[in-house]
């Protein structure tokens, strides 16, 4: 095992994704904590042309011979360049790729995983790496002498501490790992949004609290009320009563309004990931121990039948 860190490289149609810098940006504290060095691996994709944004990186690692993501493919192929490299710590962002890629790599070279995490720090040459369990009620504490891999959760740290000039040495790195039996068809964009809530400075966001698509009116009449739209958490979405593009988090897109209005929403890691940047936070929850108010600016402990419907009232007679 080197001291070294490897940060897997997300990116999709030539964009590095944000989460990628937020792992680059820390992967170089812990190599320089560590005293080892920082691999960036780049699998697919124009890799030549990714390296001059990875300047935080010693060493960049090309892999080519994959097409799109395949998880099978892309899996072996990582492996292939953890059991070459043996780095102390692999990073790997905790999104829909690298779920698949963090479970299989650990699994493939009998590498402990660590899920979930939002915090990496070297104490006493040990990584100390906390996790958020629970839907971000409680956090585990992972100590780990030996090589260990770490699926982090996009939003844990600093993009720009990730982004900067640099010469890293490039290495070309060819594979014949397959996908198995699978295989990549077509590429589906989602479909063009009926409203563009990333553009919103004003988002009123409905959760599961709001029990059922009935119920909505009295949100979208709060949303009226301010001049914002309304947006919600996955379950929303998943039980069909707004669509996808309403969604705000890890598996919908990313909101940053001046005012973001959380109604009957936990706050579970997934959806903070998509909405904490946003200028005030406030949180209409019945369980005061709901994680939306660690993040909130503003919260009322209290039923959102009551609150919304009066709320409403009091702005459009303000
Ligand atoms: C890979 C992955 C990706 C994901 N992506 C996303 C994502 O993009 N976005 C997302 O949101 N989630 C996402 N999730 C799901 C996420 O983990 C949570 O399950 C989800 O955010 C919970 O939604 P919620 O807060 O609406 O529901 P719940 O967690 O069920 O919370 C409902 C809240 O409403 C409150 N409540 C109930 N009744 C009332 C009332 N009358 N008045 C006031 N408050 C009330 C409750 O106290 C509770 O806190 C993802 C999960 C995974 C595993």
């Amino acid at each position: 095992m080197s001291s070294d860190v490897l940060v897997f490289i997300e990116h999709l149609n030539g964009k590095i994704a944000d989460v990628s810098f937020e792992l680059l940006g820390k992967g170089r504290e812990l190599a320089d904590a560590l005293g080892g060095k920082l691999d960036a691996v780049v699998m697919g994709g124009a890799c030549d042309q990714m390296v001059a944004q990875l300047g935080k990186a010693d060493r960049v690692v090309c892999v080519s011979g994959l097409g799109e993501f395949n998880p099978d493919a892309y899996r072996n192929a990582l492996a292939d360049v953890v059991a070459k490299r043996e780095p102390r710590a692999t990073l790997i962002p905790y999104t829909s790729m690298g779920m698949e890629l963090a479970s299989g790599v650990s699994a493939a070279r009998e590498i402990p995983l660590v899920s979930f995490v939002n915090n990496i720090a070297v104490e006493n040459g040990q990584l100390v790496s906390t996790a958020s369990v629970f839907g971000g009620k409680m956090f585990a504490e992972v100590e780990s002498d030996g090589a260990v891999i770490l699926a982090v959760l996009a939003g844990s740290f600093n993009g720009d501490a990730g982004r900067g000039e640099g010469a890293p040495v490039v290495e070309e790195m060819q594979t014949a790992a397959d996908g198995a039996g699978i295989a990549f068809k077509q590429m589906i964009q989602p479909e063009a949004a009926d409203v563009d809530i990333t553009k919103q400075e004003i988002l009123v966001s409905v959760g599961r609290g709001i029990q059922s698509a009935d119920n909505l009116e009295l949100v979208e009449e709060l949303a009226n009320a301010l001049g914002g739209a309304l947006s919600s958490s996955r379950p929303v979405v998943d039980n069909g009563w707004l669509p996808k593009a309403r969604q705000v988090g890890k598996s919908g897109v990313s909101v940053k309004p001046k005012l973001y209005l959380a109604v009957g929403i936990s706050g579970a890691p997934e959806h903070i990931e998509g909405m904490k940047d946003a200028g005030t936070i406030i949180a209409i929850n019945t369980d005061a121990n709901a994680p939306i108010f660690d993040v909130a600016d503003y919260g009322v402990t209290a039923d959102l039948f009551d609150v919304v419907p009066a709320l409403t009232e009091k702005i459009k007679s303000a």
